[in-house]
């Protein structure tokens, strides 16, 4: 299960300067691994072994230089809902504001583990000055700097621990797919339409959440665990909280699945918030089908599929190796059909390419095009091993690997795409040292 972590508090109190800290070693490697643009308030980050995904709530929430009472309440229900550990961070220059108050009442009234951060002690005469956030009734204070980093790993410390324990859930070994995707695409009727007429050999199983129902389905040979996003719509009124929820929803439910189906709408075509939960999932290396739903609606001639694939593959590059369906949760056109080809990039995304077959296929095409040489440098590269991770990575040692370029590397993820079966699989290339 997803191990999340959120930073709540009100304007200027330095939650996205902890974010940061606690993003940036990540950062550069990400970045230079898939060319994604990070995104500036949900991270990863890790601490004494233990990776964790980090949100900065605040960050989602619209106007938050000048920001409502409403619009903290939000921010801080729905980190309470959504992740295990929340930083509630003040600032100890201001003391206890009034916002500040309203805050922690709806903390305290969460169950969620909540560490009281106080941030801005830079120096020996402010860490006397955090004693008053213990009459917040939520434990003691942590004093760190955000800006000078003091302080953090003793507050970290403590955080994965909680964290560590809340990971030893039991979990059930079979595949999960989440349904992911805007509000109104039809997600609830494409769930609906799988497990219709098949309600009593499906078993619900408690979510993590009030709203998202984890479901399991054996039929017809099948056996795997929905991970159905789809209560987003219902708690959310007004246009401007959709990407919030939509976002944080679909955070927590690609954390905890193998494969995200994102469900688009046919008569809308791929937008900006699709292309974030596609990325979403890329950063976190799960598996990819896109589903395009309502396609009923759309009037088809003879290269409409085609032409359709083509307009979203473009939007999806780099990575465009991505199985796209047409389906229709109305008439049920295709929908076991996509669940399909989930289980396919599942089974994709598992693999393990035998060491033999992969020099013996890629090395003769590194042969045939290596590195360009820089300045004068010849990059050889020798051998090829597939390394024991979760999602499939791919090591390629050779004599300079500081001189093989980003282009090189797409070069070579391209053709390892052609030659083995990765669709729908975010992969790593690393260049080491022989
Ligand atoms: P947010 O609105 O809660 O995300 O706050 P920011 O992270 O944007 O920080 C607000 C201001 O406080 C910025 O000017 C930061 O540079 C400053 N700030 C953040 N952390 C610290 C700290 O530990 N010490 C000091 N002196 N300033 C800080
Ligand atoms: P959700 O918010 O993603 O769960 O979307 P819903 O499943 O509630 O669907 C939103 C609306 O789209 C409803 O009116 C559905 O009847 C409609 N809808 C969903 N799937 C399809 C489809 O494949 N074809 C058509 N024509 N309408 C659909």
């Amino acid at each position: 299960m997803a191990n999340i972590v959120a930073i709540v508090g009100r304007p200027n109190v330095g939650k996205s300067t902890i974010f940061n800290r606690l993003t940036e070693s990540r950062k550069a490697i990400v970045d230079a691994e898939s060319g994604v643009t990070r995104d500036r308030h949900y991270g990863k980050s890790e601490w004494n072994g233990l990776e964790f995904s980090v949100i900065d709530t605040g960050g989602y929430v619209k106007g938050s230089d000048d920001i409502f009472e409403g619009e903290i309440r939000k921010q801080v229900k729905l980190a309470i809902e959504e992740a295990n550990v929340i930083l509630f961070v003040l600032d100890v220059s201001e003391g206890i504001t009034e916002d500040d108050k309203v805050v922690a009442d709806i903390l305290r009234r969460g169950k969620k583990k909540v560490f009281v951060v106080s941030n801005k002690v830079d120096n020996f005469v402010r860490q006397g000055m955090s004693g008053e956030f213990y009459s917040l009734g939520l434990g003691e204070p942590y004093n760190i700097s955000a800006i000078s980093g003091s302080g953090t790993g003793e507050l970290l410390d403590e955080v994965v621990k909680v964290l560590d324990a809340d990971f030893k859930e039991v979990e059930l070994n079979i595949p999960k797919f989440a349904i992911v995707g805007r509000p109104n695409v039809g997600k609830s009727s494409f769930i609906n339409a799988l497990l219709g007429k098949e309600r009593n050999i499906v078993t619900d199983i408690a979510g993590t959440t009030r709203d998202s129902i984890n479901t399991r389905y054996t039929a017809f040979g099948h056996d795997f665990l929905l991970i159905d996003t789809a209560g987003i719509r219902k708690k959310s009124k007004v246009e401007e909280d959709l990407e919030f929820y939509s976002v944080m929803r679909s955070i927590r439910a690609i954390e905890d699945c193998d494969v995200i189906l994102l469900l688009i709408d046919a008569t809308l075509g791929l937008e900006a918030q699709d292309i974030n939960i596609f990325r979403l999932a890329e950063t976190n290396r799960k598996g990819i089908v896109i589903v395009v739903n309502k396609w009923d609606l759309v009037e088809k001639t003879t290269n409409s599929t085609k032409e359709y694939e083509e307009k979203i593959r473009e939007k999806l590059a780099p990575f465009r190796d991505v199985p796209i369906i047409f389906t229709s949760a109305i008439t049920k056109q295709r929908v076991l059909k996509a669940v399909e080809i989930a289980e396919e990039v599942c089974a994709n995304r598992v693999q393990t390419i035998k060491t033999r077959h992969l020099n013996d296929v890629m090395l003769p095409i590194v042969e045939n095009q290596p590195p360009a040489a820089i300045k004068g440098k010849h990059v050889k590269i020798k051998f090829i091993n597939q390394l024991p991770t979760h999602a499939p990575t791919f090591a390629f040692y050779c004599n300079l690997p500081q001189y093989v370029t980003e282009a090189y590397i797409r070069f070579l993820e391209n053709r390892m795409r052609e030659q083995f079966n990765l669709a729908g699989v975010p992969i790593q290339i690393f260049m080491r040292k022989k």
